[in-house]
């Protein structure tokens, strides 16, 4: 990567000359001549599609789909400061809302309305470089302000759940938090827990307050004096997780978990997953909608993936399933751990099952209509160790109910654009906030 431009020096550029004794070097080339690319494909005989009629099952009459988006600014002058904003949306919507949208131009003003009546929304600033508060370092800064944000916005509600799972509070057991590092001491040995329901701990090495949030790790992405934008992007996708599972706890808690589960469809934008330190609360969601789909009480939950390896490989190989014509049935295809591994990842021999520790939705393929396909998370509940699963809709969570609704949210402005997503896309982002001049004004960045 070039130098950035400095306040008395240009920026670097790289030169043409540059690139040409890149492909000169031997290395290189030896590199390259050891690279596989996916051949084009001019057939699909591997894909397990399966044809299937929507009108078998009934549609989820309401939806509620979650996104969030983020913004980094610099200021102009040195030493840069950096601050990054994040927001965090959740919408609610019903169907006969949705059917009065217009697939290929929504009017901004429905949009608007939908926005102000079934939207909620939080958001918050993280200081990334050169920010600070009186005698405070920078990292706790950052903790305090993770804690503040999710008890303080919202009534606390998005605290509340996040307690919620820690302590997986449905079944009763009144669990310890997950294990986690003392965010002071950092010692490695000792593994820390909350209490039952504490809101925060001393570390039994070195004393220090911890807080439930810290057992998140959002510290591990920091050091000392600084913190990276995938702080800011990490606090996103757990704020969208925990915003997801909102309803759910607020249905348990409210005894209308029945309704929910008869008549809810829950939509993230975004893989079913958590990686790194995140991959801890994992079990939690997992063992929630275990615990549920036993009650008798299903959770309808899917993610929609619209960019990575999957996406790339569906749009290879869509246009050989059915439907390929109008007036054909949709098709899906449910991925098994051994199949993503051979054909899509072509890394037969990893010994871990995929998705093993991170994923809490398994991988479909669906195609809905000749020019609409895309691909969804759907969970099992916990992990099905094995090689050849998932391997039919039984082994995923309402998969025929959230088939039967979601042709009614086709929409053709975007690749495989679901109409809530879209919806909670323009909610949630960038777009809403300020310009990114007005944000440097506000945090006085200028
Ligand atoms: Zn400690």
């Amino acid at each position: 990567m070039p130098y950035q431009e400095g306040s008395r020096l240009g920026r670097e550029t790289a030169s043409k000359l540059g690139h040409l004794q890149v492909l000169k070097s031997d290395f290189v080339r030896s590199l390259i001549q050891r690279f596989e690319y996916p051949p084009a494909d001019d057939s699909d005989a591997v894909t397990p599609w399966v044809s299937f009629d929507p009108a078998k099952a009934r549609p989820l009459p309401t939806v509620i789909a979650v996104d969030g988006s983020l913004q980094t600014i610099m200021s102009d002058d040195l030493p840069r400061r950096e601050l990054s904003f994040v927001k965090t949306a959740l919408l609610r919507m019903d169907e006969h809302r949705i059917a009065r949208i217009d697939r290929d131009m929504p009017h901004p003003i429905h949009m608007r309305d939908l926005a102000k009546d079934s939207a909620i929304y939080h958001s918050t600033v993280f200081p990334l470089k050169n920010v600070f508060v009186p005698d405070q370092t920078n990292y706790d800064l950052v903790r305090h302000i993770i804690r503040d944000s999710m008890k303080m916005d919202l009534d606390g509600q998005v605290y509340e759940t996040l307690k919620w799972l820690a302590y997986q509070k449905w079944d009763g057991t009144n669990q310890r938090s997950p294990e986690f590092e003392c965010p002071h001491c950092k010692d490695k040995e000792s593994k820390q827990s909350l209490p039952y329901d504490a809101d925060e701990t001393r570390c039994t090495v070195c004393g220090q307050v911890m807080y439930l949030t810290d057992m998140v790790g959002f510290h591990l992405e920091m050091s000392e004096d600084s913190a990276p934008v995938s702080l800011a992007s990490a606090y996103m996708l757990i704020h969208e997780t925990l915003l997801l599972l909102l309803p759910v706890r607020l249905a348990w808690e409210q005894g209308w978990i029945h309704e929910l589960s008869n008549n809810y469809l829950l939509i993230k934008d975004g893989p079913l997953m958590l990686r790194g330190q995140y991959v801890k609360l994992i079990d939690g969601i997992r063992n929630l909608l275990a615990w549920a789909a036993k009650a008798g009480h299903p959770i309808h939950l899917m993610g929609q993936e619209k960019t990575g390896l999957f996406v790339d490989h569906l749009g290879t190989i869509a246009r050989f399933a059915s439907p390929q014509h109008r007036g054909e049935s949709p098709s899906y295809a449910i991925l098994s751990h051994e199949f993503i591994r051979q054909h899509i990842q072509r890394a037969p021999d990893m010994r871990e099952l995929y998705g093993h520790r991170t994923n809490y939705g398994e991988k479909v393929f669906l195609k809905l209509d000749p020019h609409h396909a895309t691909v969804i998370n759907v969970p099992t509940g916990q992990y099905l160790n094995a090689a050849d699963r998932p391997h039919d809709a039984a082994d995923l969570i309402g998969l025929d109910r959230i088939l039967a609704t979601l042709p009614a949210f086709i929409s053709h402005r975007f690749e495989g654009g679901l109409i809530p997503i879209e919806l909670a896309n323009g909610v949630a982002s960038l777009s809403s906030y300020p310009s990114a001049e007005v944000l440097k004004m506000f945090a006085r960045l200028r």
